[in-house]
């Protein structure tokens, strides 16, 4: 172990908050409190708060699993285990075909193993099929902010920009429960004079914070949205100067807005005429205004509409590459946003580089030392690919993700999972993934293991490693580098990650993420850089860029992109058969698929179960009192939980937390369908029935 404290960055949320490591009395590590980075001042959510925990031993993975002739998961040594996956990937290629190897990652690994997956997959194994769970994570934020801005970075301003603005809409972000000490950030707006108005069928603990509160039915934000512009064109509201100078195709955007009138808004949305108004005076009164967007609307299979509609609003409103005013995504998972950028993703080459752009393959195999015909196509989305295991194909390698918890349909991509001919998963515990492999392999943690991640801002930070992993443990890099010798590609898979940021650096170099003028000794000298950071004259580094577009936008011409949207109906809509709504969410002790944090006691006992989150008329109607069990039914299955009631959830939505596996999985009920452009699943919102279960 190190003998000093080390300052770090939290394992879990984008929000990348700030930590010390010191060393604890039992030989590990425990956290103390870090003040000089500037996001979290020293603020921890419970999460990271306890996060060592699962450094113990006990807790997690230390010897690689395979699976035994008689079925059961038996430790076993490095190379056998490695041996057995080199194995099934050369067999399953040759009789195959390369595409028959998967590659599925995940937006918690770090930007060097983001970077080596996505060559490990096109190089070593030679297959388009790779893709990672930021999928389902923010794809439509990043598709919207592409068509409108040319580039796609979830904060286009640093958080520290949000107190000084005159509004924010929070659209579907429960931001005081997924990432508290983000929180101040919207009291501070408050106590300076600003007004906060949130989006959210439910009355979270953030919505109690809000100005106004707009409660809308599941799956209508694009109406809202519309409903909005619609008002702000009526009342005179729009920016002309703006619209002129500034973007592009205003006029069909206007048009399809004008479409949208308050009272058919007010209709579809349950949202009232007078609250639209209200919510338009708010945010055009200031001379500074924002809308931060998270998986609420993103997660539809409209998501990337509804995400135009609230670009539109802002560019109309002259709201967006001017300072203390814009459009952002609130992205979830600890390296979201990096982990889109640097060629994990089906369609995408390092440095936010497209797969189907020739120079862009010539730039990147240039740097990799290989043919640019040799690399592959754009594969297919997560979903698309979970759902072709066993079918085309027959082997997947997977890297920090728990798809049985998170992906939609889960009792349908576990039954695919199970069809696979070979499974190999890399992970620090057994997930449930992770329990239908047949070789698992123990790798290293954030505290165990040095690399950068990129948090929700654009800030690329340092993680350093404060502790010596234990014995059985190894890098998902040695994974990588051991596995490309057993495949015969010797050269260019180093284990140190200091390594593989200089070939990221040089990969990502002219790219829209431009990582080349970041160095591992400025993230450690600074409180991280954002990008773009291009390199130039080590005597004038440049400084990165903490402010996108404020003097073009990253389009051809400059200017933003107005995209002509309307409203439609989400994929499954309410019937007699199933007249509810659900709509599904986290839970401030509990992280994502739970992989990690349900093994976490303090966590645990905060926060021990799922739950069905309903309204007191809702639960009448049911016959259910608070803590019945009530099973919650869809067209893809069943899911039984306590019921939770509660006068904040609107009558005709029921709320669950989709942390957990086992018989309250919420993602069993989850609809698949995907939005034409992301492809990412519409998890927000689905139709179910409600049953009284006997017995419970
Ligand atoms: S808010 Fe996110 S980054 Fe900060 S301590 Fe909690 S989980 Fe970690």
């Amino acid at each position: 172990m190190q003998p000093t404290v080390t300052p770090t960055h939290c394992p879990y949320c984008a929000l990348q908050c700030g930590m010390n490591l010191a060393p604890a009395p039992d030989g590990g590590v425990e956290v103390v409190e870090r003040t000089d980075f500037p996001v979290n001042r020293g603020a921890l959510c419970g999460k990271g708060r306890t996060a060592p925990a699962l450094l113990s031993p006990g807790l997690r993975l230390t010897s690689p699993l395979v699976r035994s002739a008689t079925g059961e998961l038996v430790e076993a040594g490095w190379d056998e285990a490695l041996d057995r996956i080199a194995g099934a990937l050369s067999a399953a290629r040759t009789e195959h075909g390369p595409d028959a190897l998967g590659v599925f990652g995940g937006g918690g690994l770090t930007n060097e193993k983001a970077y080596a997956l996505g060559k490990f997959a096109r190089v070593v194994l030679g297959t388009s099929q790779i893709d990672y769970n930021g999928r389902f994570c923010m794809s439509s934020a990043a598709a919207g902010g592409m068509k409108a801005f040319g580039l796609d970075r979830g904060l286009p301003f640093p958080l520290e920009d949000i107190p000084k603005t005159g509004c924010v809409i929070l659209v579907g972000s429960n931001l005081a429960e997924t990432m508290p000490p983000a929180l101040r950030y919207l009291t501070e707006l408050r106590e300076n004079g600003g007004t906060l108005i949130v989006i959210d069928p439910r009355r979270t603990r953030t919505a109690e914070q809000a100005d106004l509160h707009l409660a809308p039915r599941p799956g209508t934000d694009l109406a809202l949205a519309l409903g909005l512009l619609h008002l702000v064109v009526a009342e005179g509201r729009t920016d002309e100067a703006y619209i002129e100078d500034r973007t592009g195709g205003w006029e069909a955007a206007r048009a399809a807005a004008m479409a949208h009138w308050p009272e058919y808004v007010e209709r579809i949305t349950g949202v009232s005429v007078p609250q639209l108004r209200a919510a338009v005076r708010m945010f055009c009164e200031p001379e500074h205004a924002m809308v931060l967007t998270a998986r609420g609307p993103e997660q539809q299979a409209k998501g990337t509409d509804t995400v135009s509609a609230w670009i539109n609003l802002c560019l109309a409103t002259g709201r967006a590459g001017r300072p203390l005013s814009g459009y952002g995504c609130l992205t979830g998972q600890g390296n979201g946003q990096g982990g889109r950028e640097h060629g994990q993703k089906a369609d995408q080459l390092p440095g936010y580089r497209k797969l189907t752009d020739p120079a862009a393959r010539r730039h990147v195999a240039e740097v990799w030392g290989v043919a640019p015909d040799s690399l592959p196509g754009p594969g297919r989305s997560a979903y698309e690919l979970l759902d072709a295991l066993g079918q085309d194909i027959r082997t997947l390698l997977l890297m920090g993700s728990n798809p049985v918890v998170s992906a939609p349909r889960a009792a349908h991509v576990e039954s695919r999972l199970r069809s696979l001919d070979f499974l190999a998963v890399c992970d620090v515990v057994l997930s449930e993934t992770a329990a239908l492999a047949d070789v698992v392999l123990p790798v290293t943690q954030w505290a165990e293991e040095t690399g950068t991640t990129t948090s929700l801002e654009g800030r690329v930070l340092l993680r350093r490693q404060a502790l010596t992993p234990p014995d059985g443990v190894r890098s998902d890099l040695y994974v990588m580098r051991e596995l490309a010798d057993r495949l015969g590609v010797e050269k260019g898979f180093p284990t140190d990650p200091r390594e593989v940021f200089e070939e990221l650096r040089r990969a990502s170099a002219g790219g829209p993420a431009d990582y080349s003028g970041i160095t591992y000794e400025r993230l450690a000298e600074e409180s991280g850089v954002f990008w773009p950071c291009p390199a130039q004259d080590p005597a004038d580094a440049h400084p990165g860029t903490p402010r996108l577009f404020l003097d073009r936008f990253a389009t051809d011409d400059g200017r933003a992109r107005f995209v002509a949207v309307s409203y439609r109906e989400s994929a499954e809509e309410p019937d007699a058969e199933y007249p509810v709504l659900l709509t599904t969410g986290r839970v401030v002790a509990q992280y994502q698929s739970g992989a990690q944090t349900r093994r976490v006691a303090e966590l645990n006992a905060a926060a021990p179960g799922p739950f069905v989150e309903m309204h007191p008329r809702l639960a009448e109607r049911l016959g259910a009192a608070d803590g019945d069990a009530v099973a919650v039914v869809s067209r893809r299955g069943r899911a039984v939980a306590p019921a939770r009631i509660t006068d904040g959830i609107r009558p005709d939505t029921v709320f669950m937390p989709f942390h957990w596996a086992g018989e309250g999985r919420a993602n069993t009920l989850t609809n698949p369908a995907l939005d034409p452009t992301s492809r990412m699943p519409e998890f927000k919102v689905c139709a179910v029935r409600l049953e009284t279960v006997s017995g419970a």
